[in-house]
């Protein structure tokens, strides 16, 4: 096989100065080793093999926690405004200088998401839930339906300022959309590899009509995971998975957007689902770097599994030691699991990349990990519809964890929870609708006579 670089940086563009060195560049989480921003494409530590955090010199900018919120409330009040600046017209490039500072404006790519409404929980979902004050914020209404996209707008604009030519993933759900949404709009080559006859037709749709490659595989989804690795490693390939940190940047705009909602007071708490963990990791890095310009008090995160795919919610619970955990023997009871079958597919994860980030933020935060039953979350999310929302059943795993939490007292009476909503409940409409069949009436005439009489009941 070729070794050939199909993929190179276009030298023809001025572009090689984008980031100075001191500005932006990346760290590794294990050993603190640093390297170049828009030159890597692996995006594992070549000294250790773990993950890398991008920090910026915000030394730099030499601004206080309130000129930064001047800066943002004066963008949140001009954004019901016609504007062409991405700092004003979405929600992500709205913190711009806590996200990715030295980014040029000509530069972002942006598809205006990210001002999603954070809502009070609905008199039916209250109840279920207990006595808190609850908010959801619904992050599954972005342009691809899901939180990816506040990722999704910072790793394009990088691999745009990287003068990427083609990025690539093997997702067969909201990472695959949102990778083809921002690759066409940024011009650049999208190719999504998935295992023939194991992808539904939802499932396609999205890359397809943004006109990403998609090409299928002979083989399972671990084969197109690892050609796409290949691709990455030796082709150039800019690799859209949640390994690459440009995409935790931007889910930052989770906290800073629920801080702004509530006049820059964090709630006691914030609960994520935990898949991959980048939920975890981007909450956790943006209350960290807050915390670091001042800010007081930060949320605890509460990090909710599937009871089919719980390796961390279960290593936590092994790790309790009376209620309470330490890092080091988190890590020690951690180990991957073999997931089970449950609703929530796209959480559906045995071994979760940015585990220690998870960890790492769970812990700083004083927080807690929650598991839910497959029963609780499928409830969640019939629970949600009757307050007229449509959940993600990943949603429903974070819903129902807040609900054990409150149930088993660690969250107290009165204490304000913001539940993190990754995704809309139209992307799993089919789970959805299946597990309601028994609320749909057929009858056996087509006389108005019969329908007046079922309605009078
Ligand atoms: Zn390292």
């Amino acid at each position: 096989m070729s070794q050939e670089k199909v993929v190179v940086i276009d030298k023809s563009l001025p572009m090689q100065k984008i980031f100075e060195a001191e500005q932006s560049w990346l760290s590794c989480i294990g050993c603190g080793y640093k390297t170049d921003l828009l030159d890597e494409r692996k995006f594992r530590c070549p000294k250790c093999g773990d993950l890398y955090d991008i920090d910026h010199n915000f030394d730099l900018l030499n601004k206080t926690l309130g000129d930064y919120i001047k800066i943002f409330d004066k963008r949140a009040a001009l954004s019901a405004y016609q504007s062409d600046n991405p700092a004003i017209r979405s929600g992500v490039w709205r913190f711009k200088e806590w996200i990715m500072p030295f980014m040029p404006d000509n530069l972002i790519i942006t598809l205006n998401e990210g001002i999603v409404p954070i809502v009070r929980a609905g008199k039916h979902l209250q109840n279920w839930v207990g006595d808190i004050e609850l908010y959801i914020i619904m992050e599954g209404m972005t342009p691809t339906g899901s939180f990816k996209d506040f990722g999704g707008t910072v790793m394009m604009s990088v691999a745009n300022a990287a003068g990427i030519c083609a990025v690539g993933c093997a997702s067969t759900g909201d990472t695959s959309a949102m990778a083809a949404a921002y690759a066409t709009a940024a011009g650049i080559q999208c190719v999504v590899i998935l295992p023939k006859g194991k992808v539904t037709a939802v499932q396609l749709a999205q890359p397809l009509v943004f006109g990403a490659k998609i090409i299928l595989l002979p083989g399972d989804f671990d084969d197109c995971m690892q050609v796409m690795q290949e691709l990455v490693a030796s082709y150039g390939v800019y690799p859209a998975n949640s390994l690459n940190p440009a995409r935790i940047e931007g889910h930052q705009a989770t906290v800073f957007q629920i801080a702004q909602y509530f006049s820059w007071q964090l709630p006691e708490w914030i609960a994520v689902p935990v898949g991959n963990g980048s939920n975890c990791s981007s909450v956790g890095k943006a209350m960290r770097l807050m915390e670091r310009f001042g800010q007081k008090k930060i949320s605890r995160i509460l990090g909710c599994q599937s009871e089919a795919a719980n390796p961390l919610g279960k290593s936590w619970n092994l790790a309790q030691k009376d209620s309470e955990v330490a890092l080091e023997e988190w890590k020690a009871r951690y180990g991957p699991v073999k997931t089970g079958e449950t609703a929530a597919t796209a959480a559906r994860i045995g071994s979760p990349v940015s585990r220690d980030k998870v960890m790492r933020e769970v812990i700083h935060s004083y927080g807690a990990m929650q598991v839910a039953t497959e029963r609780d979350l499928n409830e969640a999310v019939s629970i949600c519809g009757k307050d007229g929302h449509f959940v993600c059943p990943q949603t429903g795993i974070a819903l129902a964890g807040v609900r054990n939490a409150v149930k088993g007292g660690l969250i107290k009476k009165g204490e304000r929870v913001v539940v993190v909503s990754t995704a809309t409940g139209l992307k799993f409409a089919e789970t959805a609708a299946a597990h309601l069949q028994h609320n749909i009436i057929s009858v056996s005439d087509c006389k108005t006579e019969t329908v007046a009489k079922i309605l009078k009941r």
